[in-house]
């Protein structure tokens, strides 16, 4: 079992982590990761934070070329899969074909593109290759226009508002980060952001990037600089290809297995079963990449067959505000806020998610909350005064 050949194909943060835990677990095996980029394994969150204040992109390195040496994980970056041959067990690239036992999908997401007019002069932040055009172009420009107020994009405005630059966020939907946090939530962050100086424009879809700017919400908007963050698509098209089944991303059973018993998915590529409500779900986040892999590593080593269970958790830095996200609430799920403003989500009667800004000691008592497999009633969090501390002990 341990002798198997391991294919990885994505060697970002879920392709990297799954490589380092099956050598921690014990696989013996052949174990090849293979990126298109040409980048060593790197992390993508300081892309839109701190990485473009600094331009250090060493520090972004999750490892570095001696690990893979010295763990004898074969790494073949600048490679892109294009094809899985599910009866013969290899996958395809342009200069031959490498062969496994065990597949594991890590393809991540691309950033979507809409199909408007001068989409093409729009910048992206996805990679550290893009980081480092749009810093570059960072330099020269005096204003910025964000396509899209989700995560990535308020998180560049932020930064870019920091360098002096004039920011326009347009959001066509009705609040910011709308599909991911409380309306409360979206109030805070869009005062914060307009405090900040920075022109959020809501309900305002692009429909075109002009010679000198963006069209929003039918208004002529100026700007030197469009970055586009309008949100991204699951890397799938190699797993549908090969017959197995998506759904919004690779969809896999509670232990991370593909509709392939050879074939496993993670991360941001994975449509998986919610541990705690069976919906599938698709998350974006380092720890699910991380924590799939954790699984999957197990699994493959040691026979281990429990379903993945790992509490949900997210941060994003916005400014000065870190905001944090412990469990896993949809869009409209009921939203209590507490005087302190931490914001309580209700998946009918019982507690999803928790979010907060600033506030980590909270968010780590929600994780631990969540992690004992407790989703407390909302009247049983009201008898509490909504303090997750006194629900813990
Ligand atoms: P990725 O890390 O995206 O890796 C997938 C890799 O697969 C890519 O390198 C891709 O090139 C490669 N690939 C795809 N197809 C093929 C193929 N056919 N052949 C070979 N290689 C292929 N998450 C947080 O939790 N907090 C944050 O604050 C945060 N900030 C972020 C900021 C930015 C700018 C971005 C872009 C993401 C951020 N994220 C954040 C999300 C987080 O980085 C991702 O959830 C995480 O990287 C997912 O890991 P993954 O391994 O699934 O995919």
């Amino acid at each position: 079992m341990s002798m198997q050949r391991i294919v990885i194909v994505g060697a970002g943060q879920g392709g990297l982590q799954a490589a380092v835990s099956l050598r921690q677990e014990g696989h013996n095996g052949p174990i090849t990761l293979i990126g298109s980029e040409t980048h060593l394994p790197y992390q993508r969150p300081p892309l839109s934070k701190a990485y473009l204040k600094t331009g250090e992109a060493e520090s972004l390195r999750l490892r570095p070329q001696s690990y893979f040496d010295d763990q004898d994980i074969t790494l073949m970056l600048g490679t892109s899969v294009t094809r899985i041959d599910t009866a013969a067990r290899q996958v395809v690239h342009a200069a031959g074909s490498v062969p496994y036992d065990h597949l594991i999908l890590a393809t991540g997401t691309r950033n979507l593109r809409p199909g408007f007019p001068g989409v093409e002069r729009a910048l992206d932040l996805r990679t550290l290759d893009d980081a480092l055009a749009l810093r570059q172009a960072m330099a020269n420009a005096k204003s910025v226009a964000i396509i899209g107020g989700g995560f990535i994009g308020l998180e560049f405005a932020a930064v870019a508002r920091g360098f002096g630059l004039t920011v326009i966020v347009a959001e066509a939907g009705p609040r910011l980060m709308g599909r991911v946090v409380s309306p409360a939530m979206s109030d805070r962050f869009l005062a914060m952001h307009r405090e900040m100086g920075t022109r959020v424009m809501l309900g305002a879809p692009v429909t075109e990037v002009t010679d000198d700017g963006i069209l929003a919400g039918g208004e002529a908007v100026p700007a030197d600089l469009v970055v586009l963050a309008a949100g991204v698509r699951p890397n799938s098209e190699l797993a549908q290809q090969a017959g197995l089944e998506t759904d919004n991303g690779v969809r896999t059973d509670a232990q991370l297995l593909t509709s392939d018993p050879a074939i496993s998915a993670l991360g941001d590529c994975a449509a998986f079963p919610d541990p705690a409500t069976g919906r599938l779900v698709r998350l974006e986040s380092v720890q699910a990449a991380t924590d799939h892999a954790r699984l999957i590593a197990r699994r493959l080593t040691k026979g281990m067959t429990g379903p993945y269970a790992a509490v949900p958790w997210f941060w994003s830095d916005q400014g000065s505000s870190k905001l944090q996200i412990a469990g896993f609430a949809a869009t409209d799920d009921l939203s209590v806020t507490r005087a302190d403003g931490a914001v309580l989500r209700f998946a009918g009667d019982h507690l999803s998610a928790i979010e907060t800004v600033n506030d980590p000691r909270t968010h780590m008592q929600a994780r631990k909350l969540f992690a004992k497999g407790a989703r407390p009633t909302r009247d049983i969090l009201r008898a509490h005064d909504y303090e997750i501390a006194s629900i813990l002990r």
